[in-house]
Protein backbone atom coordinates (compact mmCIF):
# COMPACT_ATOMS: atom_id res chain seq x y z
CA UNK A 1 0.00 0.00 0.00
CA UNK A 2 1.14 3.36 -0.87
CA UNK A 3 1.37 6.64 1.13
CA UNK A 4 0.36 9.74 -0.83
CA UNK A 5 2.54 13.07 -0.57
CA UNK A 6 -0.08 14.73 2.28
CA UNK A 7 0.63 11.30 4.42
CA UNK A 8 -2.81 10.01 4.06
CA UNK A 9 -2.94 6.04 2.97
CA UNK A 10 -4.36 5.35 -0.57
CA UNK A 11 -6.79 2.92 -0.13
CA UNK A 12 -6.65 1.46 -3.77
CA UNK A 13 -3.70 3.30 -5.47
CA UNK A 14 -4.10 3.79 -9.05
CA UNK A 15 -1.23 3.07 -11.43
CA UNK A 16 0.90 5.04 -13.09
CA UNK A 17 -0.24 5.17 -16.74
CA UNK A 18 0.71 6.98 -19.56
CA UNK A 19 -1.68 7.08 -22.54
CA UNK A 20 -0.11 6.77 -26.10
CA UNK A 21 -1.82 7.76 -29.50
CA UNK A 22 -1.00 6.50 -32.94
CA UNK A 23 -1.60 8.57 -35.82
CA UNK A 24 -3.38 7.12 -39.43
CA UNK A 25 0.45 6.92 -41.32
CA UNK A 26 1.38 4.75 -37.93
CA UNK A 27 -1.45 2.33 -38.18
CA UNK A 28 -1.76 2.63 -41.90
CA UNK A 29 -0.45 -0.63 -42.93
CA UNK A 30 0.94 -4.12 -41.09
CA UNK A 31 4.46 -2.86 -41.41
CA UNK A 32 3.29 0.32 -39.91
CA UNK A 33 1.00 -1.42 -37.35
CA UNK A 34 4.00 -3.86 -36.05
CA UNK A 35 6.19 -0.60 -35.30
CA UNK A 36 3.76 0.94 -33.61
CA UNK A 37 3.31 -1.99 -31.41
CA UNK A 38 7.11 -2.25 -30.78
CA UNK A 39 6.80 0.87 -29.32
CA UNK A 40 4.12 -0.19 -27.10
CA UNK A 41 6.43 -2.99 -26.22
CA UNK A 42 9.09 -0.71 -25.36
CA UNK A 43 7.35 1.39 -23.02
CA UNK A 44 5.54 -0.54 -20.37
CA UNK A 45 3.89 2.42 -18.81
CA UNK A 46 1.65 2.49 -21.99
CA UNK A 47 -1.74 1.19 -20.19
CA UNK A 48 -4.13 2.87 -22.76
CA UNK A 49 -3.73 3.79 -26.45
CA UNK A 50 -6.13 5.47 -28.74
CA UNK A 51 -5.87 5.43 -32.36
CA UNK A 52 -6.81 7.08 -36.21
CA UNK A 53 -8.44 5.30 -38.72
CA UNK A 54 -6.26 3.40 -41.04
CA UNK A 55 -4.30 6.33 -43.41
CA UNK A 56 -6.88 7.32 -46.05
CA UNK A 57 -9.80 5.55 -44.68
CA UNK A 58 -11.59 8.82 -43.21
CA UNK A 59 -10.82 10.57 -46.31
CA UNK A 60 -12.57 7.97 -48.27
CA UNK A 61 -15.49 7.80 -45.67
CA UNK A 62 -15.99 11.60 -45.98
CA UNK A 63 -16.25 11.16 -49.75
CA UNK A 64 -19.24 8.35 -49.28
CA UNK A 65 -20.60 10.40 -46.68
CA UNK A 66 -21.18 13.32 -49.36
CA UNK A 67 -23.40 10.62 -51.13
CA UNK A 68 -21.97 9.62 -54.22
CA UNK A 69 -24.41 8.62 -56.18
CA UNK A 70 -22.30 7.65 -59.74
CA UNK A 71 -22.53 3.54 -58.67
CA UNK A 72 -19.35 2.87 -60.37
CA UNK A 73 -17.28 5.54 -58.49
CA UNK A 74 -19.04 4.31 -55.09
CA UNK A 75 -18.16 0.90 -55.29
CA UNK A 76 -14.70 2.10 -56.30
CA UNK A 77 -14.20 3.99 -52.89
CA UNK A 78 -15.66 1.21 -50.63
CA UNK A 79 -13.15 -1.11 -52.64
CA UNK A 80 -10.67 1.28 -51.94
CA UNK A 81 -10.71 1.41 -48.24
CA UNK A 82 -11.37 -2.33 -48.20
CA UNK A 83 -8.43 -3.47 -49.81
CA UNK A 84 -6.50 -1.25 -47.02
CA UNK A 85 -8.45 -3.08 -44.04
CA UNK A 86 -8.41 -6.95 -45.64
CA UNK A 87 -4.31 -6.09 -46.80
CA UNK A 88 -3.68 -5.59 -42.70
CA UNK A 89 -6.11 -8.70 -42.11
CA UNK A 90 -4.79 -11.11 -44.56
CA UNK A 91 -1.16 -10.31 -42.22
CA UNK A 92 -2.44 -10.89 -38.90
CA UNK A 93 -2.90 -14.23 -38.31
CA UNK A 94 -5.96 -15.92 -38.94
CA UNK A 95 -8.65 -14.65 -36.36
CA UNK A 96 -12.51 -15.44 -36.95
CA UNK A 97 -13.65 -12.69 -34.45
CA UNK A 98 -11.54 -10.32 -35.78
CA UNK A 99 -12.67 -10.84 -39.54
CA UNK A 100 -15.81 -10.96 -38.83
CA UNK A 101 -15.81 -7.33 -36.96
CA UNK A 102 -13.98 -5.71 -40.18
CA UNK A 103 -16.90 -8.03 -42.32
CA UNK A 104 -19.80 -6.30 -39.96
CA UNK A 105 -18.19 -2.90 -40.19
CA UNK A 106 -17.78 -2.94 -43.88
CA UNK A 107 -21.61 -3.80 -44.91
CA UNK A 108 -22.52 -1.01 -41.95
CA UNK A 109 -20.43 1.18 -44.43
CA UNK A 110 -21.91 -0.20 -47.60
CA UNK A 111 -25.33 0.99 -46.14
CA UNK A 112 -24.43 4.23 -44.79
CA UNK A 113 -22.98 5.32 -47.93
CA UNK A 114 -26.11 4.33 -49.85
CA UNK A 115 -28.27 6.70 -47.12
CA UNK A 116 -26.20 9.49 -47.84
CA UNK A 117 -26.88 9.13 -51.83
CA UNK A 118 -30.46 9.56 -50.78
CA UNK A 119 -29.97 12.25 -47.63
CA UNK A 120 -26.62 12.96 -46.72
CA UNK A 121 -26.30 14.91 -43.24
CA UNK A 122 -24.00 15.23 -40.67
CA UNK A 123 -25.34 12.83 -37.93
CA UNK A 124 -24.51 10.31 -40.91
CA UNK A 125 -21.04 11.36 -41.47
CA UNK A 126 -20.14 10.71 -38.26
CA UNK A 127 -22.00 7.28 -38.15
CA UNK A 128 -20.36 6.61 -41.38
CA UNK A 129 -16.18 8.00 -40.33
CA UNK A 130 -16.58 6.86 -37.08
CA UNK A 131 -16.36 2.89 -38.86
CA UNK A 132 -12.44 3.78 -39.87
CA UNK A 133 -11.95 4.06 -36.28
CA UNK A 134 -13.90 0.87 -34.88
CA UNK A 135 -12.34 -1.02 -37.50
CA UNK A 136 -8.70 0.00 -36.96
CA UNK A 137 -8.80 -0.48 -33.09
CA UNK A 138 -10.19 -4.21 -34.01
CA UNK A 139 -7.36 -4.63 -35.96
CA UNK A 140 -4.50 -3.20 -34.16
CA UNK A 141 -6.10 -4.61 -30.92
CA UNK A 142 -5.61 -8.08 -32.62
CA UNK A 143 -2.02 -7.85 -33.08
CA UNK A 144 -1.15 -6.27 -29.95
CA UNK A 145 -3.05 -9.49 -28.59
CA UNK A 146 -0.83 -11.81 -31.23
CA UNK A 147 2.34 -10.59 -29.83
CA UNK A 148 1.49 -11.61 -26.43
CA UNK A 149 0.27 -8.43 -24.62
CA UNK A 150 -2.81 -8.24 -22.41
CA UNK A 151 -4.56 -5.82 -24.92
CA UNK A 152 -8.62 -5.52 -25.01
CA UNK A 153 -10.21 -2.95 -27.40
CA UNK A 154 -12.78 -0.86 -25.64
CA UNK A 155 -15.75 1.45 -27.70
CA UNK A 156 -14.92 5.32 -27.44
CA UNK A 157 -18.87 6.14 -27.44
CA UNK A 158 -19.33 4.74 -24.47
CA UNK A 159 -16.60 6.64 -22.27
CA UNK A 160 -16.03 9.75 -24.38
CA UNK A 161 -19.26 11.70 -24.20
CA UNK A 162 -19.84 14.89 -26.19
CA UNK A 163 -22.49 17.92 -26.87
CA UNK A 164 -24.56 16.80 -30.31
CA UNK A 165 -22.62 19.02 -32.67
CA UNK A 166 -21.89 16.66 -35.47
CA UNK A 167 -18.93 17.03 -37.07
CA UNK A 168 -17.15 19.10 -34.36
CA UNK A 169 -19.15 17.97 -30.76
CA UNK A 170 -17.37 19.61 -27.56
CA UNK A 171 -16.71 16.86 -24.93
CA UNK A 172 -18.87 17.05 -21.56
CA UNK A 173 -15.60 17.01 -19.52
CA UNK A 174 -17.34 15.43 -16.09
CA UNK A 175 -19.19 13.48 -17.59
CA UNK A 176 -16.55 11.84 -19.76
CA UNK A 177 -14.40 11.65 -16.51
CA UNK A 178 -17.70 9.61 -14.17
CA UNK A 179 -17.94 7.42 -17.15
CA UNK A 180 -14.11 6.87 -17.92
CA UNK A 181 -13.94 5.41 -13.89
CA UNK A 182 -15.30 2.47 -14.76
CA UNK A 183 -12.03 1.56 -16.93
CA UNK A 184 -9.50 1.32 -13.61
CA UNK A 185 -10.00 -1.45 -13.00
CA UNK A 186 -8.86 -3.15 -16.02
CA UNK A 187 -6.61 -0.98 -16.26
CA UNK A 188 -4.88 -2.72 -13.50
CA UNK A 189 -4.62 -6.11 -16.06
CA UNK A 190 -4.91 -4.59 -19.40
CA UNK A 191 -3.48 -2.30 -22.13
CA UNK A 192 -6.54 -1.04 -23.66
CA UNK A 193 -7.03 0.04 -26.59
CA UNK A 194 -9.53 2.22 -28.37
CA UNK A 195 -11.06 4.97 -30.99
CA UNK A 196 -9.83 8.51 -31.48
CA UNK A 197 -11.51 11.02 -33.00
CA UNK A 198 -15.24 9.45 -32.14
CA UNK A 199 -17.71 10.11 -29.26
CA UNK A 200 -21.33 9.61 -28.50
CA UNK A 201 -23.85 11.92 -27.55
CA UNK A 202 -26.58 12.05 -24.59
CA UNK A 203 -28.92 9.82 -26.91
CA UNK A 204 -26.09 7.37 -28.06
CA UNK A 205 -25.83 8.69 -31.12
CA UNK A 206 -21.64 8.87 -32.82
CA UNK A 207 -20.01 11.70 -33.05
CA UNK A 208 -16.91 13.31 -33.95
CA UNK A 209 -14.38 15.71 -32.75
CA UNK A 210 -13.42 17.33 -35.93
CA UNK A 211 -10.77 16.40 -38.39
CA UNK A 212 -7.39 15.33 -36.82
CA UNK A 213 -9.15 14.61 -33.74
CA UNK A 214 -7.51 11.36 -32.42
CA UNK A 215 -4.81 13.80 -30.72
CA UNK A 216 -7.76 15.40 -28.75
CA UNK A 217 -9.32 12.28 -27.64
CA UNK A 218 -5.77 10.88 -26.53
CA UNK A 219 -5.54 14.05 -24.09
CA UNK A 220 -9.22 14.05 -22.63
CA UNK A 221 -8.74 9.95 -21.76
CA UNK A 222 -5.65 11.15 -20.45
CA UNK A 223 -6.93 13.51 -18.63
CA UNK A 224 -10.04 11.58 -17.43
CA UNK A 225 -7.81 8.66 -16.39
CA UNK A 226 -5.12 10.55 -14.62
CA UNK A 227 -1.87 9.79 -16.89
CA UNK A 228 1.30 10.61 -15.79
CA UNK A 229 2.03 11.37 -19.73
CA UNK A 230 0.67 11.56 -23.08
CA UNK A 231 2.64 10.04 -26.20
CA UNK A 232 1.86 11.15 -29.56
CA UNK A 233 3.08 8.95 -32.08
CA UNK A 234 2.95 10.18 -35.71
CA UNK A 235 5.02 10.45 -38.77
CA UNK A 236 7.29 12.83 -37.97
CA UNK A 237 10.35 12.75 -34.96
CA UNK A 238 8.70 15.59 -33.31
CA UNK A 239 6.85 19.27 -33.62
CA UNK A 240 9.39 21.37 -35.98
CA UNK A 241 10.26 24.88 -36.45
CA UNK A 242 7.58 24.52 -39.13
CA UNK A 243 6.40 21.76 -41.29
CA UNK A 244 8.98 20.14 -42.57
CA UNK A 245 6.74 19.51 -45.96
CA UNK A 246 7.12 23.38 -46.77
CA UNK A 247 10.46 23.87 -45.78
CA UNK A 248 13.59 21.43 -46.28
CA UNK A 249 15.73 22.52 -43.42
CA UNK A 250 12.99 22.93 -40.67
CA UNK A 251 14.28 21.29 -37.59
CA UNK A 252 12.72 19.38 -34.53
CA UNK A 253 12.29 21.39 -31.29
CA UNK A 254 13.52 19.43 -28.54
CA UNK A 255 11.31 21.11 -25.89
CA UNK A 256 8.49 23.36 -25.96
CA UNK A 257 5.98 25.17 -23.49
CA UNK A 258 2.11 24.38 -23.58
CA UNK A 259 1.61 27.84 -24.67
CA UNK A 260 3.67 28.03 -27.46
CA UNK A 261 2.29 24.57 -28.61
CA UNK A 262 -1.26 25.40 -28.51
CA UNK A 263 -0.56 28.73 -30.50
CA UNK A 264 0.99 26.19 -33.15
CA UNK A 265 -1.81 23.41 -33.11
CA UNK A 266 -4.52 26.46 -33.42
CA UNK A 267 -2.59 28.34 -36.23
CA UNK A 268 -2.45 25.30 -38.54
CA UNK A 269 0.52 22.68 -37.34
CA UNK A 270 -1.38 19.40 -37.95
CA UNK A 271 0.58 17.73 -35.92
CA UNK A 272 -1.89 18.61 -33.08
CA UNK A 273 -5.48 19.09 -32.88
CA UNK A 274 -6.35 22.44 -32.04
CA UNK A 275 -7.94 21.16 -28.77
CA UNK A 276 -5.07 19.16 -28.04
CA UNK A 277 -3.29 20.77 -25.05
CA UNK A 278 -6.31 22.15 -23.36
CA UNK A 279 -7.07 19.09 -21.12
CA UNK A 280 -2.97 19.05 -20.94
CA UNK A 281 -2.90 22.06 -19.52
CA UNK A 282 -5.45 21.57 -17.00
CA UNK A 283 -4.23 18.80 -15.38
CA UNK A 284 -0.53 19.51 -16.36
CA UNK A 285 0.08 16.45 -18.14
CA UNK A 286 3.25 16.49 -20.36
CA UNK A 287 2.74 15.34 -24.00
CA UNK A 288 5.45 13.74 -25.62
CA UNK A 289 5.58 14.11 -30.05
CA UNK A 290 7.53 11.20 -31.82
CA UNK A 291 7.53 9.46 -35.08
CA UNK A 292 6.09 5.84 -34.37
CA UNK A 293 8.37 4.76 -37.48
CA UNK A 294 11.95 6.09 -36.10
CA UNK A 295 11.27 6.42 -32.05
CA UNK A 296 15.28 6.43 -32.00
CA UNK A 297 15.42 9.78 -33.44
CA UNK A 298 13.79 11.18 -30.46
CA UNK A 299 11.12 13.65 -30.59
CA UNK A 300 9.43 16.92 -28.93
CA UNK A 301 8.35 17.70 -24.91
CA UNK A 302 5.74 19.99 -24.25
CA UNK A 303 5.94 21.03 -20.98
CA UNK A 304 4.09 23.74 -18.93
CA UNK A 305 7.33 25.29 -18.86
CA UNK A 306 10.01 25.01 -21.31
CA UNK A 307 13.92 25.93 -20.61
CA UNK A 308 14.38 27.74 -23.27
CA UNK A 309 11.92 30.68 -24.42
CA UNK A 310 13.28 32.06 -27.60
CA UNK A 311 11.76 35.39 -29.70
CA UNK A 312 11.05 32.82 -32.35
CA UNK A 313 9.74 29.44 -31.99
CA UNK A 314 8.09 28.11 -35.19
CA UNK A 315 6.16 29.20 -38.17
CA UNK A 316 2.63 27.30 -38.51
CA UNK A 317 -0.03 28.16 -41.84
CA UNK A 318 -3.62 27.29 -41.89
CA UNK A 319 -5.14 27.58 -45.56
CA UNK A 320 -8.82 27.62 -46.66
CA UNK A 321 -9.33 30.50 -45.13
CA UNK A 322 -11.80 32.91 -45.20
CA UNK A 323 -12.04 36.64 -44.18
CA UNK A 324 -15.04 39.04 -43.73
CA UNK A 325 -14.30 42.67 -44.13
CA UNK A 326 -17.72 44.72 -42.82
CA UNK A 327 -17.67 48.69 -43.42
CA UNK A 328 -20.14 51.08 -42.21
CA UNK A 329 -20.14 54.87 -42.48
CA UNK A 330 -22.02 54.84 -39.22
CA UNK A 331 -19.02 52.93 -37.38
CA UNK A 332 -17.04 56.21 -37.67
CA UNK A 333 -17.26 57.89 -33.67
CA UNK A 334 -20.28 55.41 -32.70
CA UNK A 335 -20.72 52.61 -30.50
CA UNK A 336 -22.48 49.54 -30.65
CA UNK A 337 -21.55 48.47 -33.80
CA UNK A 338 -19.16 45.95 -32.82
CA UNK A 339 -21.48 44.41 -30.65
CA UNK A 340 -24.26 44.38 -33.30
CA UNK A 341 -22.36 42.39 -35.28
CA UNK A 342 -21.57 39.84 -32.88
CA UNK A 343 -24.36 39.36 -31.74
CA UNK A 344 -25.60 37.89 -35.15
CA UNK A 345 -22.16 36.21 -34.82
CA UNK A 346 -23.19 34.53 -32.11
CA UNK A 347 -26.64 33.88 -33.39
CA UNK A 348 -25.53 31.46 -36.31
CA UNK A 349 -22.73 29.74 -34.09
CA UNK A 350 -20.04 31.79 -36.32
CA UNK A 351 -16.63 31.66 -34.61
CA UNK A 352 -14.67 34.65 -35.32
CA UNK A 353 -10.76 33.51 -35.40
CA UNK A 354 -8.48 37.22 -36.18
CA UNK A 355 -9.79 40.62 -36.21
CA UNK A 356 -8.33 43.72 -36.87
CA UNK A 357 -10.57 47.57 -36.81
CA UNK A 358 -10.07 51.04 -38.57
CA UNK A 359 -12.20 53.56 -38.05
CA UNK A 360 -15.25 52.33 -40.44
CA UNK A 361 -14.31 48.77 -40.92
CA UNK A 362 -13.43 45.28 -39.77
CA UNK A 363 -11.86 42.50 -40.72
CA UNK A 364 -12.40 39.21 -39.22
CA UNK A 365 -11.38 35.58 -40.59
CA UNK A 366 -13.97 32.62 -39.61
CA UNK A 367 -12.58 29.74 -37.99
CA UNK A 368 -13.80 26.62 -38.65
CA UNK A 369 -12.14 22.59 -38.29
CA UNK A 370 -15.15 20.20 -38.78
CA UNK A 371 -15.02 16.93 -39.53
CA UNK A 372 -16.50 17.81 -43.51
CA UNK A 373 -13.33 20.14 -43.73
CA UNK A 374 -15.83 22.30 -45.57
CA UNK A 375 -14.01 25.78 -45.89
CA UNK A 376 -15.86 28.14 -43.32
CA UNK A 377 -18.38 30.14 -44.55
CA UNK A 378 -20.85 32.83 -43.96
CA UNK A 379 -24.36 31.34 -44.05
CA UNK A 380 -26.62 33.56 -46.44
CA UNK A 381 -28.99 34.21 -43.81
CA UNK A 382 -25.87 35.62 -41.46
CA UNK A 383 -24.65 37.86 -44.45
CA UNK A 384 -28.60 39.24 -45.21
CA UNK A 385 -28.37 40.45 -41.59
CA UNK A 386 -25.00 41.98 -41.67
CA UNK A 387 -25.82 43.17 -44.87
CA UNK A 388 -28.40 45.52 -43.03
CA UNK A 389 -25.80 47.10 -40.92
CA UNK A 390 -23.18 47.47 -43.00
CA UNK A 391 -21.45 47.03 -46.26
CA UNK A 392 -20.08 43.23 -46.27
CA UNK A 393 -16.86 41.92 -48.61
CA UNK A 394 -16.36 38.20 -47.66
CA UNK A 395 -12.76 36.86 -49.59
CA UNK A 396 -11.38 33.15 -49.94
CA UNK A 397 -8.59 31.80 -50.87
CA UNK A 398 -6.35 33.07 -48.42
CA UNK A 399 -3.53 31.35 -45.13
CA UNK A 400 -3.03 32.46 -42.04
CA UNK A 401 0.87 32.15 -41.43
CA UNK A 402 1.80 32.53 -37.61
CA UNK A 403 4.90 33.28 -36.14
CA UNK A 404 5.20 32.08 -32.56
CA UNK A 405 7.42 32.84 -30.18
CA UNK A 406 7.92 34.50 -26.56
CA UNK A 407 7.86 38.07 -25.29
CA UNK A 408 7.07 39.17 -28.54
CA UNK A 409 5.05 42.31 -28.05
CA UNK A 410 7.95 43.17 -24.87
CA UNK A 411 10.66 42.89 -27.38
CA UNK A 412 11.62 46.35 -28.94
CA UNK A 413 12.06 45.92 -32.78
CA UNK A 414 10.24 41.92 -32.53
CA UNK A 415 8.94 42.12 -35.76
CA UNK A 416 12.26 44.01 -37.79
CA UNK A 417 13.08 41.12 -39.10
CA UNK A 418 9.44 39.39 -39.72
CA UNK A 419 8.85 42.85 -41.97
CA UNK A 420 11.86 42.53 -44.08
CA UNK A 421 11.64 38.85 -44.71
CA UNK A 422 8.00 39.99 -46.30
CA UNK A 423 9.39 43.19 -47.91
CA UNK A 424 7.77 41.75 -51.56
CA UNK A 425 4.59 39.67 -50.35
CA UNK A 426 0.95 41.30 -50.08
CA UNK A 427 -0.64 41.20 -46.15
CA UNK A 428 -3.95 40.91 -46.40
CA UNK A 429 -3.71 41.47 -42.20
CA UNK A 430 -1.72 41.45 -39.40
CA UNK A 431 -2.70 40.69 -35.98
CA UNK A 432 0.15 41.40 -33.30
CA UNK A 433 -0.31 42.29 -29.93
CA UNK A 434 -3.09 40.29 -28.38
CA UNK A 435 -1.06 37.75 -27.31
CA UNK A 436 2.95 37.41 -26.34
CA UNK A 437 3.16 34.43 -28.21
CA UNK A 438 2.47 35.23 -32.04
CA UNK A 439 2.04 37.42 -34.58
CA UNK A 440 -0.57 36.14 -37.12
CA UNK A 441 -0.78 37.25 -41.30
CA UNK A 442 -3.29 36.67 -43.62
CA UNK A 443 -1.96 36.54 -47.27
CA UNK A 444 -3.20 35.24 -50.19
CA UNK A 445 -3.40 31.32 -50.25
CA UNK A 446 -1.29 31.32 -53.75
CA UNK A 447 1.76 32.85 -51.78
CA UNK A 448 1.35 31.13 -47.97
CA UNK A 449 4.26 28.65 -49.42
CA UNK A 450 6.56 31.21 -50.26
CA UNK A 451 5.63 33.61 -46.97
CA UNK A 452 6.77 30.06 -44.85
CA UNK A 453 9.78 29.59 -46.29
CA UNK A 454 11.14 33.24 -46.86
CA UNK A 455 10.22 33.46 -43.01
CA UNK A 456 12.38 30.39 -41.83
CA UNK A 457 15.05 31.17 -44.12
CA UNK A 458 15.00 34.77 -42.41
CA UNK A 459 14.15 33.49 -38.76
CA UNK A 460 15.57 29.95 -38.20
CA UNK A 461 18.47 29.07 -41.21
P1 LIG B 1 -1.22 11.72 -37.68
O1 LIG B 1 -1.92 10.96 -38.75
O2 LIG B 1 -0.17 10.96 -36.98
O3 LIG B 1 -2.18 12.39 -36.75
P2 LIG B 1 -0.85 14.21 -39.09
O4 LIG B 1 -0.73 14.07 -40.56
O5 LIG B 1 -2.17 14.66 -38.57
O6 LIG B 1 -0.40 12.84 -38.42
O7 LIG B 1 0.27 15.19 -38.53
C1 LIG B 1 1.61 14.98 -38.86
C2 LIG B 1 1.99 15.92 -39.98
O8 LIG B 1 1.89 17.27 -39.51
C3 LIG B 1 3.42 15.83 -40.45
O9 LIG B 1 3.58 14.83 -41.42
C4 LIG B 1 3.71 17.22 -40.98
O10 LIG B 1 3.63 17.29 -42.37
C5 LIG B 1 2.58 18.08 -40.39
N1 LIG B 1 3.08 19.25 -39.67
C6 LIG B 1 2.59 20.50 -39.80
N2 LIG B 1 3.28 21.36 -39.06
C7 LIG B 1 4.23 20.65 -38.41
C8 LIG B 1 5.27 21.00 -37.50
N3 LIG B 1 5.46 22.24 -37.10
N4 LIG B 1 6.04 20.00 -37.05
C9 LIG B 1 5.89 18.73 -37.46
N5 LIG B 1 4.92 18.36 -38.32
C10 LIG B 1 4.11 19.29 -38.81
N1 LIG C 1 -9.21 9.74 -38.66
C1 LIG C 1 -9.50 11.13 -38.35
C2 LIG C 1 -8.95 12.05 -39.44
O1 LIG C 1 -8.34 11.56 -40.38
C3 LIG C 1 -9.02 11.54 -36.99
C4 LIG C 1 -7.53 11.49 -36.79
O2 LIG C 1 -6.82 10.83 -37.55
O3 LIG C 1 -7.05 12.14 -35.85
O4 LIG C 1 -9.15 13.22 -39.36
MG1 LIG D 1 -3.29 14.16 -36.92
Amino acid sequence: MSTSSKGEKDVNPLPSISVAKFGGTSVGTFAAMQQSAAVIMRHPETRFVVISACAGVTNHLIALAQGIKNDVLRQNTLDAIDAIHQQILAALPACHHTQEAVRTLHQQIISLSEQACEAPSEALTDALVACGELTSTHLFTRLLVHLGLPAARIDAREYLKTDSQFGHAIPDIALTQQQCQRLNAQLDNHILVTQGFIGADKEGRTTTLGRGGSDYSAALFAEALGATSLAIWTDVPGIYTTDPRLAAKARPIAEISFSEASEMATFGAKVLHPSTLLPAVRQHIPVFVGAACAPEKGGTWIREHAESSPLFRAIALRRNQTMVTLTSLTMFQAYGFLANVFAILARYQISVDLITTSEVSVSLTLDQTNTQGEVPRLPDAALEELSTLCHVDVCQHLAVVALIGNEMRHTPGAVTPVFNALDTATLRMICYGASNHNVCMVVDDDSATEVVQRLHTQLFE
